[in-house]
C-alpha cells in the first residue's frame, strides 16, 4: 500500500464523512438510544429478572465489515448484550456488591465524551481539573481529611489500590532489596484487589500477615467474623521487628465485601501511630456509609488512615467506572506518579506543585495526570458532581439509610425464619445458611452445604432476586447485598419469601 498523495485527501474525506454526523443524523442517534434505555429501565420492577442466562451464539456480536442499519444496530444490543447476564440495576440485584446506575451520571458520560476535553492536564483542561479537585475535596470532607490531602478519580477500587499501595512503598523508601523482608498486616477477609496491587507493585515476595480476631468459641454456628485485631497486629509487628524483618502496611477494611464487617479503624490507626507502619484503609463498599450517622460512627478513626479508597460506583450509586484513592498527604501520592516528557513542555506547571486539595493558593496548582499512573482518562468527576449537583446530597444519605434499615429488616426476618444468621450487619451486607433439621453444624457440613445450594439454585431459577454465595469459615454461606437505590422493601420481602419457599420445598 502507497502512501495516499496529497491529491487524495478529498476523494478521502468524502468516505470519511459518515464519521461525522451531522445534527439530524446525532439525533436519530440518541433517538434511538433513548428508546431503547428507556424500554430496558421501564422494565425495572420488582418481578423484573435480576439475572438471564446467556444464549448460545458466540458470534452474534463479531465486528462487521459493513455498516448496519440502526435498528438492527439496537435489536443486537438489547438482544445479545443488554438481556443476558446479572442486571445490576435491578431492585432484586442483592449478589455480590451491588451497583445501580445514577441516569445523571450516564449523561454526565455522554456529555463528557460528546465534547471529549483532556481531563488529564490543568493546562489543557482547567475546569475539568478544577472539577475533579473539587468532587476529591468532597470526598476528603466526608473523610475528614485535613487540607493537605490528595486525590485521584480513578476507574474503580482496584486502580484506587494500586495507587495507594505504589505510594504507600514510595512514603517508606521500600526498595527492591527491602521486598523480601517486607511485612503487610491484614485481615483473611482483605480484597484481593490488595494481593493483585501489592504484586503488580514490585511487591509480591512480600510476606502477607493475617491477623484475624481470635474465634469466639460461643459463636460456633453463625458465620465467622474475620475482623482485623489491633492486639494481634501490635504482637505480630513487635514479633516481626525482633526477627529483622520490616513491617510496612496494616490494610484495613471498612466493610469487607463477604460480609460487611468494618475492621475497628481507630484502634488499628493507634497501632500504625505507634508502630510507624503505613495505614490503608480499603472502604471501597462501606465508605460511602460515612453520609449516614451509623456509618460515621462505625468508620470512626478512617481520618487517620494515610491512605484510603472508596467506590462511589457502590454505595454512591453512579454507574460503574469510579473510584477514589485518597492520601492524607497529597505529596505521597505526587511522589509516586511524577513523569514529564519534552511533548508535555508547554503544559507543564511551575515547580511549586503542592498537589493538596487545600487552601484556594495550593489547591489549584496540581494536575490529575501529576496523582496517578493516567495520563489521559475519561471526565470522571462528572459522573458524581452531575447528580449531586442535580439532587443535592440528602437524597444520597437518605437512600443509604434506607439500605441499612432494609438489610436489618432482611436480618430479622431471615432469622426468624428459621436460617442461622451471621453477625448483625455492620452496614448492608446481610448473610445465613439453612441447617436442616436432624443436621449438625460441623458434623454435617457437606449435606447443609447441598441444602443451601439448593436454596441458591432455587432463586436462580426464579430469576428475580439475585444472590450470590461465598465461603465464611471454609462453610458454603448464602448472603445478601442491599445496595441498589432501585432496591426497596417489596424486593427485600421478595428475597426472604422465596427464601422460605425454597426451605419448604
Ligand atoms: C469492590 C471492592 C474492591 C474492588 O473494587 P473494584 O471497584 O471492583 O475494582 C475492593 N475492596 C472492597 C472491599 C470491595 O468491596
Amino acid at each position: 500500500m502507497a502512501f495516499p498523495r496529497s491529491d487524495d485527501a478529498a476523494r478521502r474525506a468524502e468516505d470519511a464523512a459518515a464519521l461525522d454526523l451531522g445534527p439530524e443524523a446525532r439525533r436519530a442517534l440518541l433517538d434511538a438510544m433513548h428508546e431503547m434505555v428507556e424500554t430496558y429501565l421501564a422494565g425495572l420492577d420488582v418481578d423484573s429478572p435480576s439475572f438471564v442466562e446467556a444464549g448460545p451464539d458466540e458470534g452474534a456480536l463479531a465486528v462487521p465489515e459493513e455498516a448496519l442499519p440502526l435498528d438492527r444496530v439496537t435489536a443486537l444490543l438489547e438482544r445479545e448484550v443488554l438481556r443476558p447476564g446479572g442486571h445490576a440495576a435491578a431492585p432484586g440485584h442483592l449478589a455480590y456488591i451491588t451497583g445501580s446506575g445514577l441516569f445523571a451520571s450516564a449523561v454526565a458520560d455522554y456529555v463528557a465524551a460528546a465534547t471529549n476535553k483532556f481531563a488529564g492536564l490543568e493546562a489543557t483542561g482547567p475546569g475539568l481539573a478544577r472539577m475533579e479537585r473539587a468532587v476529591l475535596r468532597w470526598a476528603a470532607d466526608l473523610v475528614g481529611y485535613p487540607p493537605g490531602a490528595g486525590g485521584y478519580l480513578a476507574s474503580g477500587g482496584s486502580l484506587a489500590t494500586f495507587a495507594a499501595i505504589v505510594a504507600a512503598r514510595d512514603a517508606h523508601r521500600l526498595g527492591a532489596a527491602d521486598v523480601p523482608r517486607a511485612v503487610i498486616y491484614t485481615s483473611s477477609q482483605a480484597h484481593h484487589c490488595v494481593h493483585k496491587a501489592l504484586h503488580l507493585a514490585g511487591l509480591g515476595e512480600a510476606t502477607l500477615r493475617p491477623c484475624d480476631a481470635p474465634r469466639d468459641a460461643g459463636r460456633t454456628g453463625s458465620a465467622g467474623d474475620g475482623r482485623l485485631d489491633p492486639a494481634t497486629v501490635a504482637r505480630a509487628i513487635a514479633d516481626d521487628r525482633a526477627a529483622g524483618r520490616r513491617p510496612w502496611l496494616v490494610v484495613a477494611t471498612a466493610g469487607t465485601t463477604d460480609t460487611g464487617v468494618v475492621d475497628p479503624l481507630e484502634a488499628l490507626a493507634d497501632v500504625a501511630v505507634d508502630t510507624g507502619c503505613w495505614l490503608h484503609v480499603d472502604a471501597a463498599y462501606g465508605g460511602a456509609f460515612l453520609l449516614t450517622e451509623h456509618g460515621r460512627r462505625v468508620l470512626r478513626g478512617i481520618e487517620r488512615a494515610d491512605s484510603l479508597i472508596l467506590d462511589p460506583h457502590k454505595g454512591l450509586f453512579v454507574p460503574w467506572g469510579l473510584g477514589i484513592v485518597l492520601t492524607r498527604d497529597a505529596r505521597a501520592l505526587a511522589a509516586a506518579h511524577a513523569g514529564s516528557g519534552a511533548y508535555l513542555q508547554d503544559a507543564e506547571e511551575p515547580d511549586d506543585v503542592s498537589g493538596s486539595l487545600g487552601g484556594a493558593d495550593s489547591a489549584a496548582s496540581f494536575s490529575p495526570a501529576d496523582l496517578s499512573p493516567e495520563l489521559t482518562k475519561p471526565f470522571r468527576a462528572l459522573r458524581l458532581w452531575l447528580p449531586l449537583a442535580l439532587a443535592g446530597v440528602a437524597p444520597f444519605r437518605d437512600a443509604l439509610d434506607e439500605k441499612l434499615a432494609l438489610a436489618r429488616h432482611a436480618y430479622d426476618r431471615l432469622g426468624a425464619a428459621g436460617f442461622t444468621m451471621g453477625p448483625v450487619p455492620d452496614l448492608s451486607i446481610v448473610t445465613f445458611r439453612w441447617i436442616p433439621t436432624g443436621l449438625r453444624d460441623g458434623a454435617d457440613d457437606a449435606a447443609i452445604e447441598a441444602a443451601n445450594r439448593r436454596i441458591h439454585e432455587a432463586l436462580r431459577h426464579d430469576g428475580r432476586i439475585f444472590l450470590s454465595s461465598t465461603r465464611v469459615d471454609g462453610r458454603f454461606t448464602l448472603r445478601l447485598c442491599v445496595l441498589g437505590f432501585r432496591t426497596r422493601r417489596p424486593s427485600v420481602d421478595l428475597a426472604v419469601r422465596l427464601l422460605t419457599d425454597a426451605v419448604r420445598s
